[in-house]
């Protein structure tokens, strides 16, 4: 973004983001109701009379629900308040069959904390602006082949997601790109999951992101926002952004002003358009639930509850610097996800701390990156992994080779060691790597005789003359010493 952006030459336009993200809560039953909360089951199987919104029908409040929701703001820094009240947000839709949400309004269980975001430019601090409770929607199917509203025939309702505990959390608009969302939200992501208050499983619609998005005025102001709806990914999150920028700045450009709306990214074509027009809170004429009482959290449940949070990615990341000696670096990426910090933790059990870290920030999450996959779904293990770095380390494969084997390992989960001896990658080493090099100077008299007279330029040559040989399966520090002992007598 900041390059497209900044490819223009009289004017740098700076963006103003902020992010809400809906995250289901891992409870056993509803917000409201004792209907166990599911994924994929037979449809409006999951039901009953207070999340099919029978009149009449009363809600009741899930206790977990509450203490997750709390878990998550203390996470994140923020107050919790004393008191907590729940608020109608009226609208119609199909998938909302009380003709309202139960949520919270002006009075949410948690305010104003923020989130340390690791990048490579350093810590973006990120407030939060608050955690509040609620309520999902049910799920409309559109029939037909799109899947979406757009050309369908028909819709159907599925009730089973109806009353799903959620909590919304809001962040202030102090993201300044594209890829800084990305990383707050996988961030956000790793905290949720390291304390057990969502899997966040985004395929599930576990976790669902809307992103707003301005461009700053000339005078330093903020501009008009737009809000790209309901993303399902992180990575569309970036690419969604970075297209409504582009369309925001040709519009500011071209002397326009930007109108507020909802928008929607379709990653298909890479393009955004608008929705609708935007709502307003007072569209929803919000008021307390008349059916629930205030939410009083006294300090003494509160404090319970903070005792019980685990370890935080940014404790994590402390103690991986502290106990393994790594970088803060690759701490805040190995620890930016928290499966890849488990696999990490596994590794370096049984191998070289910083190797193991090095191959899981660099080459592992290389081969994850191009598959698009989180490290639980790929075939390699921390056993593999481990098992890899010790095959370099006694100089059975070469540093080169061993990238190789890495990624044939993550296409078949066969072992490392079962992979060099099939594909015959075993480092020349030893006599017989001493008898190569003695071929390689015979070879080539005059560069051996350049080097004798000190011309260390030519090493390279007669270097990669014996790789060559070895077909890249040898030790490059190994054949500079034996060049060096043969011809300088070193
Ligand atoms: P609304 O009244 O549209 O709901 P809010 O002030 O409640 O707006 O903010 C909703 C989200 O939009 C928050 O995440 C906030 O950080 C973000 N936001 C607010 N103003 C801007 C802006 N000018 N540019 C980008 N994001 C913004
Ligand atoms: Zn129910
Ligand atoms: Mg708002």
């Amino acid at each position: 973004m900041r390059t497209a952006l900044q490819t223009q030459e009289k004017r740098t336009y700076q963006a103003v983001i902020g992010l809400e993200f809906h995250v289901h809560l891992a409870t056993r039953t509803k917000m409201f109701c004792s209907c166990r909360v599911t994924y994929g089951e037979e449809p409006n199987t999951h039901t009953c009379p207070v999340c099919l919104g029978h009149p009449g029908a009363l809600p009741v409040i899930n206790e977990k629900a509450v203490e997750l929701g709390v878990m998550a703001g203390l996470a994140l820094n923020c107050e919790v308040a004393p008191r907590a009240i729940f608020a109608r947000k009226n609208y119609f839709y199909p998938d909302l069959p009380k003709g309202y949400q139960i949520s919270q309004f002006d009075a949410p269980i948690c305010t104003n904390g923020h989130l340390d975001v690791p990048t490579p430019e350093g810590t973006l601090r990120v407030g939060i602006t608050r955690v509040h409770l609620e309520e999902d929607a049910a799920k409309n199917i559109h029939v037909g082949e799109s899947g979406r509203m757009h050309g369908s025939v028909g819709s159907l309702v599925d009730y089973n997601r109806g009353g799903t505990p959620l909590i919304e959390i809001v962040t202030e608009p102090d993201i300044p790109s594209p890829e800084a969302a990305r990383a707050t939200a996988n961030h956000l992501r790793a905290i949720l999951q390291a304390i057990g208050v969502s899997e966040a499983d985004m395929e599930k619609g576990q976790l669902r992101c809307d992103a707003n998005v301005s461009i700053r005025n000339p005078d330093g102001s903020f501009g008009t926002k737009t809000e790209l709806k309901n993303m399902n990914s992180f990575r569309f999150v970036e690419r969604g952004l970075a297209r409504e920028l582009e369309r925001q700045q040709q519009i500011l450009e071209s002397g326009g002003r930007v109108e507020q709306a909802t928008m929607h990214y379709d990653p298909e074509t890479d393009e955004v358009h608008e929705l609708r027009s935007k709502e307003y809170a007072h569209d929803y004429r919000y008021f307390p639930e008349p059916d629930l009482l205030p939410l009083e959290l006294t300090a003494a449940w509160v404090s319970q509850v903070k005792s019980r949070l685990p370890e935080l990615p940014e404790e994590r990341r402390a103690r991986f610097v502290e106990q393994y000696g790594l970088s803060e670096y690759d701490a805040g990426v190995l620890t930016a996800d928290n499966e890849l910090a488990s696999f990490y933790e596994e590794v370096a059990a049984e191998a070289d701390p910083k190797q193991a870290a090095n191959w899981t920030t660099g080459e592992l999450r290389a081969r994850l990156n191009e598959a698009g996959i989180d490290v639980s779904e790929s075939k390699i293990t921390p056993g593999h992994l481990a098992e890899l770095i010790g095959l370099v380390e006694n100089g059975t494969v070469s540093r080169s080779a061993a990238r190789g084997v890495l990624a044939t390992v993550f296409d078949t989960g066969d072992s490392p060691s079962a992979i060099v001896e099939r594909e015959g990658l075993a480092s020349v080493g030893g006599d017989e790597l001493s008898g190569v090099v003695d071929e390689v100077i015979a070879a080539n008299p005059s560069e051996a005789e350049r080097v004798r007279a000190g011309d260390n330029k030519v090493v390279g040559f007669l270097v990669g003359q014996v790789m060559r040989a070895t077909r890249g399966n040898a030790d490059g520090g190994r054949v500079r010493q034996l060049l060096a002992e043969r011809l300088n007598g070193q």
